[in-house]
Parts: structure tokens; sequence; C-alpha cells
């Protein structure tokens, strides 16, 4: 029997008497009360210090021998065969991590607890749209992943082999990847709001042999078809598919090609709960994903098994705090996203969380609806985005307020920064003024969080992702390659390998030494550019792709619009340089009002005159040279299907020039409706 090492393990790491608040170096021994709305650090509560799952020792350990540091959070792991090699980087850009140990992914996240005695605690609270549930205990999940698993071994599916899935957020979206994993097939998971052609290029990428799919689903109160879209993929190519498993969700008439698709309703009923793990060398690949495509056509990157969830587990208990007998977690991601991979199914399950899986939209059948979610279940720990938090900024406090969220005890952001404006909305709003703020800096690529403060341990800084996890080393490098001094900006890179680092983009090794790899030779380069505060910490400003020069300044996208977020009627804003005869490019900025401000600006002489007020207050705020040239109150903006916001179209907009690729764009009217008001503007 494996012992339940994950509570006993990483507790007796992390021995030190907890630092409080009152002995952080911070003037606020105040800390957890209702802070003053503009204070600029926010120190751990003290309550929260004497219980953090993360120490500051924990940064000792890591500077000490970081190697033996993430052997010792590889340990916490069950492996079948124990490694006895850390890490091999003897020919970098491949990093192998734990290679010669053997595990199961599945195994991890689900069997290892029935064997310790969890069987009964609830693994999944799958809350549908339209209000139904369903639970699932550690017990159940093993008994369905193991049924899956079977069948997809009766389809044919070997170790090795790829499978697509292509599933709405359903408990059976969990089930299907731990099942691949459970099998050694690497899944492939493609958000089940793509078209059939973004599935289909997706399968023909890596070649998958299977796809796993819903006769259809919920979204916003109606149900919509999904399996048409895989009907479609598979009769304009995608060869390699010789399956088709369909979970039933909605009832709807769907065409079937007898030999080809599979019920899993039907299937499940005769398939074995009993499946022996497939075990795979830990630098077996778990799976491919593509990336947002926020900056470009997406690239399907590789992640491997035994350094992916060694760094999942550990960054989802560290960084959340996760207490496994007694919080209910909530991550918002779809599975879709990198992170609906680490931080609702791998990270979450590995470390025996129980948690919230939502199929619908924030705002069906209302605008509360995630709140009221958040008090059925009573969620502790609550991970979403800057663009789901500047959305709920736009339609109001009073909306949130009418729910009961004192079970909230930390909340986390990724995707983009979060403007300080919207950290403190959060930190006060949802959190009620007491619970940490974790702003996590991550990317497919890198499989896991990366930098990130760590919860009882940092005071926080809104709008800054602060510091390295431990166990990460990066830095800010200017154009030579050097490290930047505190209060400098620069390019963010990796500089040594990390156990979930990509191991590559599928089938194109080129351009994964290319991508990552050239800018700074030896060293991971991000893509995204940062500034070391005078403390050190790192500020995320944006992609570099998008940093303006204008008049010879380098301005940052993130900074600007913070500064526009700042102001009060402002819940969204993008910024992008258009190229510009006398200054080479000048600022042109896209706002959303905030609902809550629509009458202010319309008593005070409506969009033109709104868009000089917040001009001048960029003017104030930043200086004049960050003054945008052009302010655009817009209704929308564009966004990926993750939610961020996509600069490059709104640059193609204003310098006039056909919109580029939107094969994942959230909604492409949202782009006509911008080009209108922007030729009407001019
Ligand atoms: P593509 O690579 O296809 O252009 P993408 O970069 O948006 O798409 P993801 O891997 O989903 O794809 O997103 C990673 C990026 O998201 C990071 O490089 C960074 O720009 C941004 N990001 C994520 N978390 C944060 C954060 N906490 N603060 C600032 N930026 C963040
Ligand atoms: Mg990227």
């Amino acid at each position: 029997a494996i012992p339940d090492g994950i509570d006993v393990q990483q507790e007796s790491e992390m021995p030190d008497a907890p630092t409080g608040a009152d002995s952080t170096p911070q003037d606020h021994p105040e800390s957890g009360q209702v802070e003053h709305e503009e204070q600029a650090v926010y120190p751990p509560p003290s309550e929260f210090v004497q219980h953090a799952v993360a120490r500051p020792s924990l940064y000792e350990e890591a500077n000490r021998d970081r190697l033996a540091f993430w052997r010792s959070r590889a340990s916490v792991l069950s492996w079948k065969t124990p490694f006895t090699q850390t890490l091999d980087w003897s020919d970098p850009p491949f990093a192998k991590w734990f290679a010669d140990g053997t595990l199961n992914a599945c195994y991890n996240c689900v069997d290892r607890h029935v064997e310790a005695g969890h069987g009964e605690q609830v693994a999944l609270l799958a809350e549908y749209e339209d209000g139904g549930d369903a639970r699932y205990t550690y017990a159940q999940l093993q008994d369905e992943v193991s049924r899956m698993a079977n069948v997809l071994g009766d389809m044919g599916v070997r170790t090795g082999d790829r499978v697509a899935i292509y599933l709405p957020m359903i408990p059976e979206a969990v089930i299907a990847m731990l099942a691949c994993a459970r099998i050694g097939a690497p899944h492939s998971v493609v958000f089940g709001g793509f078209s059939a052609d973004a599935l289909r290029s997706r399968i023909e990428d890596a070649e998958a042999t299977a796809v796993i799919t819903a006769d259809g689903q919920y979204r916003r109160g109606k149900a919509m078809p999904l399996k048409p879209a895989v009907d479609e993929a598979l009769s304009k190519g995608a060869e390699s598919i010789q399956k088709v498993l369909v979970v039933r969700r909605t009832g709807a008439e769907v065409e079937w090609t007898e030999g080809r698709d599979v019920w899993w309703h039907e299937a499940r009923e005769s398939a074995s709960t009993e499946h022996e793990p497939v075990w795979v060398q830990a630098e077996h690949p778990l799976f491919i994903l593509y990336t947002s495509g926020t900056t470009g056509k997406p690239k399907g990157i590789v992640h491997t098994t035994g350094g992916y969830l060694t760094q999942a587990a550990y960054t989802h208990r560290a960084v959340f705090d996760l207490k496994p007998s007694s919080d209910v977690y909530w991550c918002t991601a779809d599975v879709g996203w990198v992170t609906g991979h680490t931080y609702v199914v791998y990270g979450p399950l590995a470390n025996r969380a129980t948690q919230v899986i939502y199929e619908g939209t924030p705002d069906t059948p209302h605008q509360g609806r995630w709140w009221e979610v958040v008090e059925k279940y009573k969620v502790s720990l609550f991970y979403s985005s800057p663009t789901a938090i500047r959305t709920a900024m736009k339609w109001g406090e009073e909306i949130p307020g009418r729910f009961d969220l004192t079970s909230l005890r930390l909340l986390g952001s990724v995707g983009e920064s979060i403007n300080p404006e919207a950290w403190r909305w959060y930190h006060r709003v949802i959190g009620g003024g007491r619970c940490p703020i974790v702003d996590t800096w991550w990317q497919t690529e890198t499989g896991a969080i990366m930098i990130s403060p760590l919860p009882g341990v940092t005071s926080a800084k809104p709008g800054s992702a602060q510091t390295p996890l431990p166990g990460i080393i990066a830095d800010v490098l200017n154009d030579a390659g050097e490290p930047v001094a505190n209060g400098d900006a620069g390019y963010l890179v990796l500089t040594e390998p990390w156990p979930s680092m990509l191991r590559g983009i599928w089938g194109d090794e080129q351009r994964f030494k290319d991508t990552y790899w050239s800018r700074f030779p030896g060293r991971y380069f991000a893509g995204d550019g940062a500034k070391k505060d005078e403390d050190g910490d790192i500020w995320l400003l944006g992609r570099v792709d998008d940093v303006m020069n204008v008049s010879g300044h380098r301005l940052s996208t993130t900074e600007i619009e913070s500064s526009l977020v700042a102001h009060d009627w402002v819940a969204e804003a993008a910024v992008v340089g258009a190229s510009d005869e006398t200054t080479g490019q000048a600022v042109v900025a896209f706002v959303i009002l905030r609902e809550e401000a629509i009458e202010q600006v319309e008593a005070a002489g409506g969009a033109e005159k709104a868009a000089e007020e917040l001009r001048q207050h960029v003017g104030r705020e930043i200086g004049p040279i960050a003054k945008p040239k052009k302010v655009l109150v817009v209704t929308e903006l564009p966004k990926t299907r993750s939610g961020k916001i996509m600069r490059r179209l709104l640059r193609d907009v204003a310098e006039n020039r056909q919109v580029g690729d939107t094969q994942t764009l959230a909604d492409s009217s949202v782009m006509d409706l911008i080009q209108q008001g922007f030729s009407g503007s001019r």
C-alpha cells in the first residue's frame, strides 16, 4: 500500500516556526483588516501565516541545493520504480528529469488516494449550467477512469497513441484525460468552443488516432451541437482517426458512423472497473497542448510525466495553500487551457483536493452565477483570471454582494497581468479584505506556476507576480543579455531548467529552438517583458511584441492599461502602438466603461469628452509621452477563448490593415464593431 505521502511528507519538510506578519518587514501591523484602498503592500494575515503550507525555509532549502529540493518534491509522488537521476541537461535545450523512474499520472491522481483510505472523499463537485449537479468520490473516479481506460483499449488505443479530447467542462472531460494518462496515450485537449477546422488542424498535427467528444454541450442556456464538428473535421481530413467515443450530454440527435463511433454510456455498461495502469518512464509524453494563440499561430507544446506532475503537485499545494481534508478548491479555467490541465486535473487530484468544476459561463442564467457557486459549495480557494475579474468589475460590485463569500480564504489570478485596481477590487469585493491573492505567472510552455507570491510568506504587491518560486530561477535581461539592475526593465528569462518545462514543440524541433532558446543562448526566453522594482520584485509588462516605441521611449502596454483601469470610469483597457509619421509609434487605447460609470460619462459630455479626460489622466499618471493619441470607447475587446486580449488584432485596426488570423478569437463579431467604431471616429 502507498502511504498518504502528501500531508505527512510535505508538512514534515516545512517544519519551521511560522514567521508571522509581525516579523515581516512591513509597517502594517493591522494585517488582515480591511486595508486602505491605496495600500502598496499587503502582508499576509497572521492567522493565515500560522497555518500556511509554505514556509520561508522553502526558499532556503531550494537555494542550498536546487536539485535536492526537486528530488524531495518528486518523492511526494508514488513511483513504481524509484528514480536515481534528477536532471540530465547534457543536451540542452532538451531536459530529462527523473528519467530512470517509472510511474503513472492517473494512479498518482486517483488510485493511491483510494488505497490510502480516502476513497470516500469527494474529488469532483460538478455543477452544471442549469443548476443540476453531480459528485464523484475518489473511489467512483477510480471506477470511471478504469472503465474508460478499458473502453479505449477495446477501441484499439495503445500506449503512445495520441487521443484528441473535444468535450465541455463536465466530469467526463477529467475522466477522459485521466483514462488516457492511465494507458500512457498522450491526450491533446481541444477547447469545446473551437471550430471543426481548429479541431481538424490539431488532430492532423498530432496524428491522433481517436477522439473523445460529446453529442453536444450547454452554452448560455442552450443545447449546442458538438459532435457535428467532429464529423465535419473527419470528413475534411484528420485521416489518422480510427474511432470516436461519444459522451451523451444533451441527448440531441447525432449522425452515426457504424464501426467508427462508440457511445460512452453503452460501452461503459460492460466495461470492467479493474484496470492496471501502464507504468511509463518519467519522460513519457503525458500530453500535447496548443498555446492560446494570443501572438500568432498556436504551438503544440509537449509535456512529459514525472517532472510535470512533480511541479504541478508542488505548486498547487504551496501556492494555493491546499489543506486536502478541509478545503474546497475551484479553478474556473476550462480543461482546454493549460490552467485546466495543471490546476483542474493534475495538480489538485495529485494532492487529493476536493474541487468544483463548472460547466457554464459566468453570466448564465445571471451575472452572479459564479458567486452563487462559491456560496453553494463553500469554496475556500478560488483561482481565476484578470479578464473575469474585470468583467465582474464592469457589472458592478452589488452582484457579488448578494452572495455569501465568507468561505473564501485565498484567491488566485493567471493569464495576464492583473491591474492593481482590479487586484484591489478582487481583494476587497470578492475576498472581503481578508484573503491573500496569488498573482501567478506561467505559460503553457512552463507547465506550472513559475513566479508567484507564496501565501503566508510573501507580502503581496498588487500588480506584481513578485518572486520566482523556490526551485525556479528567473531573471530580467537587457538587450545585451545582461541582468538589469533593480528599477530597470527588460526581457524575462528562465536561466535554469525546471521539471515541468516543455520538452519541445510537437514534431518541430527547430521551431522549439528558434522560438525559445535563440534570443539568449542557453536561456529560455518567455516572450514577455518585465521590470525589477527596487526590491527586486518582478512586474510583468506585457508581450515584447506589444512594447510600444514612442519618440524613442519604450512604453509598456500593461502600465498604460493599468493606469486607464485605475480611472473610476474604466473597467477594461487595451493599448497598442500604431505606426505614426512623427513619433514612430503612437499609443492608441481601447476602453470598456464600468456600467456604474455610464451615466457619469453621459453627464460629462459623452464618449468624446471621456476620451479626452482619459488621455489627460494617463498623462498625469505616467507622463505626457504615454498619453494615448486616441482613446476609443468600445463595448467589447477581442480576446482569445481563454480570455486574453489580442492586441495584434487591435494593432491591425489602428493601422488600417486587414485583420490577421482570428482562429482563436472568442467572438469574431467584436472585430467588426471595433473597426466600424474606429473608422467612424477618424
Ligand atoms: P501564444 O503563445 O499562442 O501567443 P499565449 O502566450 O497567450 O498564446 P498561454 O501559454 O496561455 O498562451 O499564456 C502565457 C502568457 O500569458 C504568458 O507568456 C504571459 O504573457 C501571460 N501571463 C500569464 N500569467 C500572467 C501573469 N500572472 N501576469 C502577466 N502575464 C501573464
Ligand atoms: Mg505564449
